[in-house]
């Protein structure tokens, strides 16, 4: 199926209907762009991957890389000593951030790729700095509405964790989400 992309109002309605496009009805279409575009190409690409899981990694993991792309070089946390910029301004005695309970924190870095974490910035870096949203990705769209949800709520988990979430639906992502998130509680109770 060639999708025609000439003008704006084309790219427009090509994006109303992603929602569509992923849906079973075009489980067997390819589709295909009339012509190159980079931001579509990748919105092609995943409707175009059948397989549930390789499109669900593909869809997460160039996300992340288009996040780590646009946040390379920039402090947004503004982060001083180990401690962020909501931390300075609170006068608190922790350091690291919003990573400080998480079990995958490592000396102040992340070793795994979150997307909802990549995507959370409180209030204090909101006033200063612009910040990409779910608005303004167009191929987080290509996830179902449930998926979407699942990985705005899945913080403080491995990208291998969240892609299984994701993979094995709503009921037992809730159970293990539900669970991860109790331990991640107890862990920050400890630390207060
Ligand atoms: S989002 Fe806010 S609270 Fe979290 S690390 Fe950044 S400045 Fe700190
Ligand atoms: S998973 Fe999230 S909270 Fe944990 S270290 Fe990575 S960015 Fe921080």
């Amino acid at each position: 199926m060639v999708i025609k992309i000439d003008n704006d109002k084309d790219i427009i309605k090509f994006k109303k209907r992603i929602p569509l496009y992923r849906t079973f009805i075009f489980r067997f279409t390819k589709f295909k762009l009339n012509k190159d575009n980079k931001e579509l190409n990748e919105i092609i690409t995943a409707l175009n991957i059948k397989k549930r899981k390789n499109r669900i990694t593909y869809i997460y993991q160039t996300l992340c890389q288009k996040l780590d792309n646009y946040y390379q070089n920039k402090n947004m946390c503004e982060f001083i000593d180990g401690k962020c910029l909501a931390q300075r301004l609170s006068k608190s005695d922790k350091i690291n951030g919003c990573c400080r309970i998480c079990k995958y924190q490592t000396n102040g870095l992340c070793p795994t790729k979150n997307l909802a974490c990549k995507l959370f910035y409180c209030d204090a870096v909101y006033k200063k700095h612009k910040v990409i949203t779910y608005k303004d990705l167009d191929l987080f769209k290509c996830f179902s509405p449930l998926q979407r949800f699942m990985v705005k709520s899945d913080f403080f988990t491995s990208e291998k964790d969240v892609i299984n979430d994701l993979y094995l639906g709503i009921f037992i992502a809730t159970i293990r989400v539900s669970f991860r998130f109790i331990k991640t509680l107890i862990r920050h109770r400890k630390n207060i």
